[in-house]
């Protein structure tokens, strides 16, 4: 063992007991925030590329911390997961989210919301149930409301999913699968789930002004999903030369920085406003 080894040693384990202690008051804090109702939504639009209109917004939840600002979903929700609070998050940003899709129906042309969904809610067995009571209370119609699924779900027991997805469907939800990858697992659960529509991942929207794979990637899924009758939004859409990729390529719709980053209501209902008047 060289000299410093002890010295480096002590180190790690004080940075370990420091991560510990973070973790620890994060959750402690988390705990709180969902007691007291620190979260919010933002709503980012959705484009559809052949009549240029907005037919859609994705609910993205965020964290307002006291003093703090705001904090990604990216940082809270996994540690929601593990601790067993995404239930109850999940089923606020359910109501939440259906209650505005009605409030907005009375202003403007029907906008479909799409609402993510984490594996984690899926163990709930009476998810479903939850779903739909949300839509009831809210009186939204089903079929205005896409739930955003990831293939990780299928993980454990694809049988019991694509039932589970075929019966919100029969209710008229809308099904997306998001965050999709091009392993052969990913074109198997395209193939075997019940989907209307497939989200392009933004690591492939990255690169089709560049890359020929990417846009051969793209290229395939989208025709893939005309064929399949399932509609395609492209993630992450920051440039109008990838806006014209996109639409080349054969996407139905885009999102992303190019038309709006993710939007509190009151200014998502001005951005309506201004874009579906002349
Ligand atoms: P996601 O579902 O893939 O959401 C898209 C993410 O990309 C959002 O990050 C959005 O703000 C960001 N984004 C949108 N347009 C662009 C763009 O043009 N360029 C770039 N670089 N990024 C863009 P956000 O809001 O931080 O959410 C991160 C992730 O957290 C989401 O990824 C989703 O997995 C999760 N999440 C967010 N809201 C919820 C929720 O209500 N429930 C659950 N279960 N998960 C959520
Ligand atoms: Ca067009
Ligand atoms: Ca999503
Ligand atoms: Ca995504």
């Amino acid at each position: 063992v060289r000299p410093s080894g002890n010295i480096s040693l002590a180190v790690y384990r004080r940075e370990l007991e420091d991560a510990l202690h973070n973790r620890l008051s994060l959750e402690a804090e988390l705990r709180r925030a969902v007691e007291q109702q620190e979260f919010h939504l933002v709503y980012q639009p959705q484009l559809d590329l052949a009549t240029e209109r907005i037919v859609g917004v994705e609910a993205l939840v965020r964290w307002q911390k006291p003093g703090q600002g705001t904090i990604s979903p990216a940082v809270f929700i996994p540690v929601l997961e593990e601790i067993g609070m995404i239930h109850q998050l999940g089923e606020w940003i359910l109501h939440e989210a259906c209650a505005r899709q009605v409030a907005w129906s009375q202003h403007f042309p029907a906008i479909r919301m799409g609402i993510n969904l984490s594996p984690a809610q899926f163990e709930q067995s009476d998810l479903p149930l939850v779903i739909r009571q949300a839509a009831r209370l809210a009186g939204a119609d089903t079929r205005m409301i896409e739930l955003e699924i990831t293939e990780s779900l299928a993980m454990h027991s694809p049988e019991t999913t694509i039932k589970l997805l075929q019966n919100l469907r029969e209710d008229g939800f809308k099904i997306a699968i998001d965050d999709f990858g091009i392993g052969f697992s990913s074109l198997e659960y395209l193939l075997r789930f019940p989907l209307d529509t497939l989200k392009i991942d933004r690591a492939f929207v990255k690169d089709i002004t560049r890359g020929r794979s990417d846009r051969a990637i793209v290229r395939a899924l989208t025709s893939l999903c005309q064929g399949l009758g399932l509609t395609t939004i492209a993630e992450g859409v920051e440039t109008q030369r990838q806006r014209d990729y996109l639409d080349a390529l054969g996407a139905t719709e885009i999102q992303g920085y190019l038309l709006s980053p993710p939007l509190a209501e009151k200014d998502l209902l001005v951005f309506l406003q201004n874009s579906f008047s002349p």
